[in-house]
């Protein structure tokens, strides 16, 4: 047999091995029990770990089955340890005592008990028991003895506890890089992607693990870019010391555009080596078109008010000459141009008005039974009596069930899109204006013979101010108002509106309406607030 010095070498050199191998908490745990409970020759031995919450829990046993364990309670709840200049100590008495209670709980012989606090730098981590059941007594050096198989115990409780807390961090870290609503990327010192997020992967169409090990500036291609790209300075020679902002655009064939605004954080060790690049890609996509929007705003209304204006003062001075005189039909004429610019005038004045309540929330519905079947024939009489190049053929049943809506706003809505099928169907032709009822609803369409509109434009022909860019269009008058209206009109009835559209065939425009299930006539007013739609979702 090994001699007493040279068995507790064995055993600490397992322990240390096993400390720097990569077993886990529990079991280098349950190896330092082992080799102190053999090595001071105990029966029994306990090792008990505090929880965060400051409780003692048993991490390893010796000796013991497990239906003993909670009776082990009275050693592990409140235990009287207390702290003089040379250390952590237990009050022996009190653990004597408490042994008592655990011996009888148990019927366990326990006679004798060495106990011990875990403790690292000032801080309580844990006990270790070492029980005896004959009545030999454990010596002082035996004592001292187990302190180096604490302290084992405590680094190896205070290892764990660093790496879980590091762990944690890391893990807290990743998750909100992950979870960032920014684009976030980061880059080696070569700039190449190590780390990206979701909403960057998403932005820039690269899968996470496509994207690890490719150049950034690949990962991360901008288009009418400003500045210089990082990357390429970096190849040169050149690195930056300090954040570097660019602007440009990600564009991806069957994508809509993305304008990104990025920081490029380079980050150094601290002998001044460039360790990684920190790329922070914000989303000013909206932020953009709201600024393209206010300067189409103000072109497009000082456009469509220019025209109106100046015919009105055209024909105006021109009747009033006094040198000429006019005959009464070129005088009925020429105020004829004028009551008609003028009505055009008010129509786009109200558009917009309407268009800045219904952002504000401050449209308000005046619900009634409404005759559609009247209201259509009404509107389209009113537009065949002005033009003779189109036939517009009404199609709707006799019983077609009355709806719930606000009259005006839906002429207002018919008119627009009556009014966009003359005006897109520069050849005349046939404008179908028909409805039917179906479940709660009534579906209303108008159908034309125009020149349609391109499949990549029907997912913007209702946004504010939105006009398919045509020769046509550049002939024909519109404020890029009159679809956004009719959908939020629609919509705060509680219907939908949609297109089919084939360049060169025609258009047709439908939306429903909530059929009446009122009796009475009585009417309702409602406040409409209607959101703004977001960008189309790439
Ligand atoms: P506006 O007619 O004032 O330009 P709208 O919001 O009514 O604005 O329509 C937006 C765009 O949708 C128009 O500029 C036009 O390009 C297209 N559009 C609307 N209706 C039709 C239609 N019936 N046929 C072809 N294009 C249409």
């Amino acid at each position: 047999m090994l001699s007493h010095p040279v068995r507790q070498w064995h055993y600490l050199l397992e322990i240390a091995r096993a400390l720097a191998s990569s077993l886990d908490l529990r079991e280098v745990l349950q190896l330092i029990l082992q080799s102190a409970a053999e090595i001071l020759q105990g029966e029994i031995g306990l090792l008990a770990m505090r929880t965060r919450r400051g409780q003692l829990q048993v991490v390893a046993t010796y000796g013991l089955s497990r239906q003993h364990l909670p009776r082990f309670r009275p050693l592990l709840d409140d235990i009287p340890y207390y702290r003089t200049e040379e250390g952590w100590h237990l009050s022996r008495r009190d653990i004597l005592a408490r042994l008592q209670l655990v011996a009888e709980a148990t019927g366990l012989e326990l006679r004798q008990v060495v106990a011990l606090p875990l403790t690292v730098e000032d801080e309580f981590l844990g006990v270790i028991y070492i029980f005896r059941t004959s009545e030999r007594p454990f010596t002082v050096e035996e004592e001292y003895l187990l302190h180096t198989f604490a302290d084992h115990a405590a680094i190896a409780m205070r290892n764990a506890q660093l790496y879980t807390a590091l762990q944690l961090e890391r893990n807290r870290l990743e998750a909100i890089i992950e979870n960032s609503a920014d684009g976030i990327m980061i880059l080696d010192a070569d700039c190449r992607v190590e780390v990206i997020n979701k909403t960057l992967s998403r932005m820039t169409g690269w899968p996470t693990e496509k994207a690890r090990g490719k150049p950034g500036n690949a990962v991360l291609h901008l288009e009418n870019a400003t500045g210089q790209e990082p990357c390429e300075r970096l190849d040169q020679g050149d690195i930056p010391k300090e954040p570097m902002h660019r602007e440009g655009d990600i564009i991806r064939p069957g994508h809509r555009r993305i304008t990104v605004e990025v920081t490029y954080t380079p980050i150094f060790d601290e002998h001044g080596e460039l360790q990684y690049i920190i790329v922070n890609v914000n989303d000013i996509t909206r932020f953009r078109e709201a600024e393209e929007m206010k300067s189409t705003f103000i072109s497009v209304i000082s456009h469509e008010l220019k025209t109106p204006v100046a015919l009105i003062k055209g024909y105006a001075a021109t009747l009033r000459r006094e040198d000429v005189r006019w005959d009464e039909e070129t005088i009925r004429e020429g105020l004829a141009i004028i009551e008609e610019e003028a009505d055009r005038l008010t129509a786009l004045i109200d558009n917009l008005l309407d268009a800045s309540r219904i952002q504000a929330g401050g449209l308000t519905l005046k619900f009634e039974e409404v005759d559609l079947r009247q209201l259509i024939h009404a509107v389209a009489d009113r537009f065949q009596a002005q033009t003779a190049a189109h036939t517009i053929v009404v199609d709707v049943p006799e019983d077609l069930p009355h709806v719930w809506a606000d009259p005006e706003r839906v002429r207002q809505v018919l008119s627009n899109l009556l009014s966009n099928a003359i005006k897109y169907s520069p050849d005349g032709g046939v404008v179908r204006v028909g409805a039917w009822a179906e479940n709660e609803h009534v579906t209303v369409y108008v159908a034309d013979q125009g020149i349609g509109i391109p499949e990549e434009e029907l997912p913007y022909i209702f946004d504010r101010f939105y006009r398919v860019d045509s020769t046509l269009r550049r002939q024909t008058q519109g404020a890029g108002l009159g679809l956004y209206l009719a959908r939020a009109l629609v919509e705060a009835h509680g219907g939908r509106i949609w297109v089919h559209s084939k360049p060169g065939e025609g258009s047709t425009f439908f939306f429903t309406l909530p059929i009446s299930t009122e009796s009475g006539t009585q009417s309702v007013e409602s406040e409409v607030r209607w959101e703004e739609q977001g960008p189309a979702p790439s």
